[in-house]
């Protein structure tokens, strides 16, 4: 028998093997090796974690739950989290290629943190509000409530798997949603293990995750009548895909896509932690994070200054085995992705762009079957360019060249994308300007990621739309009821039905 650890389905609080006994591996990008065997899902598995989502949101007991109970176990779910930290990050660095740095850093803190701020959140939420009483006499008074939609179908993307899940899981349960999710095929076992913890605490059938491909576990998920609800994350060309198929059954739909987020270096800015801050923003997770920043504007007077501060700190960035604590940036998710963002590297040139570092695919000792790429710097890029235009999703900057103000505006907006943008300045008072006219979900002024789990999080233009993160997140998963009580009881009195009673005294 073989020790490659199996991932199977979870449904109704039990792990299972899907109705196709189908497994398929999962390659550890560092190296190329296979470390898990995955429950490859269809549509009857969908049919199935989906009927038990529907019994478990039926029984009152779940959506009704008050917040404070509820409070109590999202906390729960969030020392369950760090109670198992370890197993999570080794999953996620040998899912996904996440460096150990990220994993332990960045992913496995936030996570904890998003399910802690949700569970402050859901205390204050406003599920019942009042409407302002009209002067009395008041005929009638009228609230507004927030209720869960119902079942959630939740789709994530392979390059930050925990924090994506956490993401939609969280404020999905916080509203009191039940809920049927699809990881990435390419990284599903940290995802699984985390369903298969959090069992612990939620009652069977409210959380249940169902791998698979997109063909089969997701367009079975935006096509299931009995989904009310489906939260993506992913490019934008599958985004349009899982829009159309939510129209079908006018699911409510919210959509997290890609992007490519442009850095306004103002001449006045100090270009050493431009350089340092604008690596990170492209650098970070070797790239592949739709948030990154991957379009430098920069002024003509700094620009051969910055250019070469950035190829000397680029070629300082250790690339490197995801588990060496030392690494900064890891490899690409896999072989075919590599081989497109070589692929858009020669791309560029062709196009005209320059290589200033980089370019190149990277060795890593020890790691002779992983996949790797040297981060890389293009200069002379211009905005109508294929490397200016579309999600490389891998370490290469494109480096754009501006005169004007104005100009280095309408380059930063002419975009199918508007996620993330960045301004880089010691004037913070053009700074705000400047961020007023940006068309992006995000603006970061003099860093990048600055991602809070209380601040929401999301797409203008096809970068997509709803927002994630905090309490706004809470609001992507409810439906609105406005509920009115009539006072009256003398017929004759109630104001309005005058207009069909005409001949009422
Ligand atoms: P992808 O669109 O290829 O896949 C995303 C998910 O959709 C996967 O689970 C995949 O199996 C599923 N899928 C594929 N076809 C489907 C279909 N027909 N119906 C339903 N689901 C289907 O994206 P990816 O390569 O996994 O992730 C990278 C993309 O995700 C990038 O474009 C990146 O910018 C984006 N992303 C966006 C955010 C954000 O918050 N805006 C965060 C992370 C990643």
């Amino acid at each position: 028998m073989s020790d490659i650890p199996q991932y199977h389905l979870v449904i109704n609080g039990e792990s299972c093997a899907p109705a196709s006994g189908e497994y398929a591996d999962v390659i550890n990008p560092a190296t190329g090796e296979v470390v898990g065997s995955a429950a490859m899902g269809g549509a009857a598995d969908v049919d199935q974690a989906v009927a038990a989502a529907r019994a478990a949101f039926n029984q009152r007991e779940w959506r009704e739950m008050p917040p404070a109970e509820r409070s109590r176990l999202l906390y729960q779910c969030a020392q369950l989290v760090l109670a198992n930290a370890q197993e999570l990050i080794g999953l996620e660095i040998s899912c996904s290629g996440a460096t150990l740095n990220r994993a332990s850093n960045l992913d496995i803190p936030a996570v904890a943190d998003l399910w802690m701020n949700l569970a402050e959140a859901v205390k204050v939420y406003p599920f019942v509000e009042a409407q302002s009483p009209r002067p009395l006499p008041e005929q009638w008074h009228s609230q507004v409530w927030k209720e869960p939609v119902g079942v959630c179908g939740l789709i994530t993307a392979w390059n930050f798997p925990l924090l994506l899940y956490s993401w939609k899981v969280g404020p999905a349960l916080a509203a009191g949603n039940t809920i049927v999710i699809k990881p990435s095929e390419m990284t599903p076992t940290s995802s699984i293990r985390l369903t298969e913890i959090l069992q612990e605490v939620l009652p069977p059938g409210v959380l249940n995750i169902v791998n698979g491909d997109g063909p089969s576990v997701g367009d079975a998920m935006t096509l299931h009548p009995d989904i009310d609800k489906i939260s993506f994350t992913g490019s934008t060309r599958v985004g349009k895909i899982v829009q159309t198929n939510c129209a079908t059954t006018m699911k409510r739909c919210t959509l997290e896509l890609g992007g490519k987020g442009p850095g306004i270096v103002l001449p006045d800015a100090d270009l050493d932690m431009v350089a340092q801050g604008s690596l990170w923003a492209v650098y970070m997770n070797a790239g592949q994070a739709c948030e990154s920043g991957t379009r430098l504007l920069v002024h003509e007077d700094v620009y051969d200054e910055l250019l070469e501060k950035l190829a000397a700190r680029s070629a300082e960035v250790v690339v490197g085995n995801p588990a060496d604590p030392a690494t900064g940036v890891g490899p690409m998710s896999t072989e075919a992705h590599f081989h497109k963002v070589m692929g858009y590297i020669e791309t560029g040139v062709a196009e005209g762009a320059r290589i200033v570092c980089g370019g190149e695919p990277a060795e890593v000792p020890g790691c002779e079957g992983g996949f790797y790429v040297q981060p890389t710097v293009l200069a002379d890029v211009t905005n109508d360019m294929r490397v200016a235009r579309e999600e490389i999703f891998g370490p290469v900057l494109a480096v754009i060249r501006y005169r004007t103000e104005e100009e280095a505006l309408a380059l930063a907006n002419d975009s199918d994308y508007g996620l993330s943008a960045g301004i880089w300045t010691t004037d913070l008072i053009k700074a705000q300007r400047l961020a007023r006219d940006l068309r992006a979900g995000s603006v970061w002024i003099n860093d990048w990621h600055m991602m809070r789990t209380d601040a929401p999080f999301g797409g203008y233009k096809q970068s997509g739309y709803g927002r994630e993160l905090g309490r706004y997140s809470i609001d992507s998963y409810v439906e609105t009821k406005s509920v009115s009580m009539s006072f009256e009881r003398v017929p004759q009195k109630k104001a309005m039905q005058r207009i069909v009673h005409t001949k009422m005294a």
